[in-house]
């Protein structure tokens, strides 16, 4: 099989870069698209709240850099319907502008597949792989997973505001950085199994080297850049964990390859508790109970667990909603988990429900036992 990496073009990250966002599409988004000598059109979508707070400084550098600029307003979930609407208010053009969370994005990378145009993306959050990567995750209109979307191509540009970000609710940024967790492990994984990634190629030394940098900074700097967060400021450690979450987490997971973590992650959204949960509260118990599969030893599982303890990171079921985790709703997850798309697959080994069971009640007993031992 041969390897493959793909990745953003661009990536700009830092403190107030919105202000200064005309000097970076000048130099990463040819203003001229369709070569006609005019300047292009670019369409902003963004939820009305991101609206208010992005839009000005975002829609005053894309016209200093030539571009006429609409705005959509983005109705809040990423479904086929709203892509087909959006999508006929983008029709002609020239740059999608996308702003705000993983929804959003992933609605802009799909408006932006179906009319052909170049992609900015500007996370306001740092809680997923959605800035970064090349696929949109649809949702039914009643908030199930329907499908993913794959477009094959990567954002063009991707502005990463770290003073917007750090403003953002605290429990956002934990989520990415247990999404950023996940990835060291899943990719490390998927190398060793020489398994597909994303872009159906074998993952390439560089992007496993790129997940395994995710690691360590998240485990220097996540403690750090948490405190900051929780007071809205932005440290060393807050660009570390920013550039971690969005840029290596995004690389480390498309071009690196998954296994057995997100797969848990996507068993348990079967079962409606874990709807209030986010995507990498339910990923980290994902990360401990893939380390349970491997057969790695119990300590490095309990130290696992003490450091995403020390993050406020769940470690257990009744952390992720699941305060009645019945044998039908284990079924369920544990089944919906090893279904034959999954990447859980990319384990060196077969992989049962029976398996995935046993592991994540290992992982809620060994974390229950490690609270009660540490009551900190
Ligand atoms: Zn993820």
């Amino acid at each position: 099989m041969t390897r493959v990496f793909r990745s953003p073009s661009a990536y700009v990250q830092g403190r107030e870069i919105l202000e200064t966002v005309g000097e970076h599409i000048d130099a990463d988004v040819d203003v001229d698209v369709d070569g006609d000598g005019d300047g292009g059109q670019a369409v902003v979508i963004a939820d009305e709240t991101v609206l208010e707070i992005a839009a000005d400084p975002l829609e005053a550098g894309l016209e200093a850099s030539g571009f006429a600029v609409d705005r959509i307003t983005f109705g809040g979930g990423c479904t086929h319907e709203e892509i087909d609407r959006l999508g006929r208010h983008a029709t002609g053009a020239d740059v999608v502008v996308g702003v705000g969370g993983g929804r959003a994005l992933d609605v802009a990378k799909a408006v932006r597949s179906d009319v052909d145009a170049r992609l900015i993306t500007v996370p306001t959050i740092a809680s997923t792989d959605a800035p970064t990567s090349s696929l949109s995750v649809v949702y039914t209109e009643h908030g199930e997973f329907d499908e993913f979307r794959f477009h094959g191509t990567n954002p063009d540009l991707v502005l990463v505001d770290t003073a917007v970000i750090a403003r953002a609710p605290v429990r956002h940024f934990r989520s990415g950085i247990a999404d950023a967790i996940a990835t060291w492990y899943e990719a490390d994984t998927a190398y060793r199994a020489a398994a597909e990634n994303i872009f159906e190629g074998r993952p390439t030394r560089t992007a496993h080297a790129i997940a395994r940098t995710c690691h360590r900074t998240i485990r220097e700097h996540g403690r750090g850049a948490i405190a900051a967060v929780e007071r809205d400021g932005v440290t060393e450690s807050v660009e570390a964990v920013v550039e971690a979450n969005t840029l290596m987490s995004g690389i480390g997971f498309e071009s690196g390859g998954l296994a057995a973590a997100h797969s848990v992650h996507d068993g348990l959204t079967r079962v409606a508790a874990t709807h209030d949960a986010t995507h990498g509260e339910k990923v980290n118990l994902g990360t401990l109970t893939q380390l349970v599969l491997e057969g790695r030893e119990t300590s490095e599982i309990i130290e696992l667990i003490d450091f995403s303890l020390e993050l406020g990171l769940p470690v257990s079921l009744s952390d992720v909603g699941l305060d009645d985790p019945t044998d039908e709703r284990l079924r369920t997850i544990a089944e919906a988990t090893c279904e034959p798309f999954e990447t859980i697959h990319n384990e060196p080994f077969d992989v049962t429900p029976a398996a995935v069971r046993d592991a994540l009640l290992t992982v809620d007993e060994l974390s229950q036992r490690r609270r009660t031992d540490d009551p900190s």
